[in-house]
């Protein structure tokens, strides 16, 4: 067998939450070209659609689950669905945030709560409803997308629910995959940089030395950069690998 067999997908079923565009579609697409049967799972079901429809180009035809992540019902319903119509899920991306900036004293509850409902809460949701099954099963993979605003305090613009999510999501990683390691599911998260994307005017030129000289590799990412490091988790590239937190951003975090 060649090392490159073990990043291939072929015969199983992921999930990727928020997979219908920005990294979330990059690694649905990466998935697919490496033979999994996709389910994109966002809210926005005419973009599910579209997607849908450019990651069946790299690989076998892709589904949609119209999904609000942070809804436990939704999340059941996500799980069934895909169950009944290709079987059970292999492996679980958990990508779907938001963010919002903004000085801790001029942001309401409202926005921590939809901040951390998104982000944490649904993590750990989505875990639940599909760790289940795959501890039920002695097998799976899941990938957190964390981020390096869990790991450091971002300049200039301020963003405490954003980082606290993620530093969140980083240490669910770790708990979850200590525990579910005899249960033969692994649980590993990637913490990108900035990446291009919708989430981020990362173009703007008043965040740029921040944003992009200040990084080593002196730019931004695009999603496509993001996305094979995602894949080596959820393949058996990574079978030896859990709890780990996959920094992917040109060197900021090393200041
Ligand atoms: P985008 O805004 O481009 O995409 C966000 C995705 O999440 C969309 O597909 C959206 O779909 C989905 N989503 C949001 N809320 C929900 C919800 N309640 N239920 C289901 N899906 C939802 O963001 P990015 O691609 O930039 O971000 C993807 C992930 O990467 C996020 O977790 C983000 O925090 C993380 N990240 C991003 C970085 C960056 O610089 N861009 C850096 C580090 C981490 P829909 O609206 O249709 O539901």
């Amino acid at each position: 067998m060649s090392v490159l067999d073990l990043f291939r997908l072929d015969g199983k079923v992921a999930v990727v939450t928020g997979g219908n565009r920005g990294i979330g579609k990059a690694i649905a697409t990466a998935l697919a070209e490496a033979g999994a049967t996709v389910v994109v799972a966002a809210r926005d079901a005419e973009r599910n659609e579209q997607a849908v429809a450019e990651i069946s180009k790299a690989g076998p035809a892709a589904h949609a689950v119209t999904t609000d992540v942070t809804s436990r019902s939704d999340l059941v319903n996500l799980r069934d669905t895909v169950t009944e119509r290709l079987g059970p899920i292999d492996v679980l991306i958990n990508n779907a945030g938001v963010g919002i900036h903004g000085e801790s004293l001029t942001i309401d509850d409202e926005g921590w709560d939809r901040v951390m409902a998104t982000n944490l809460d649904a993590v750990w949701k989505a875990s639940q409803v599909i760790g289940e099954q795959m501890v039920g099963r002695r097998s799976g993979a899941i990938v957190n997308v964390g981020s390096m605003s869990g790991m450091i305090i971002n300049r200039p613009q301020w963003h405490a629910p954003y980082a606290v999510s993620k530093a969140g999501v980083h240490h669910l990683t770790r708990s979850l995959a200590a525990e579910w390691a005899p249960h033969g599911v692994r649980v590993n998260a990637i913490a990108p940089g900035y990446t291009k994307t919708e989430i981020s005017d990362i173009d703007d030129p008043r965040w740029k030395h921040y944003w992009i000289d200040e990084v080593p590799m002196q730019r931004y990412a695009q999603s496509a950069e993001i996305a094979p490091s995602a894949l080596y988790l959820a393949s058996a590239a990574s079978t030896f690998v859990t709890g780990e937190i996959l920094v992917i951003d040109g060197g900021y975090t090393l200041w």
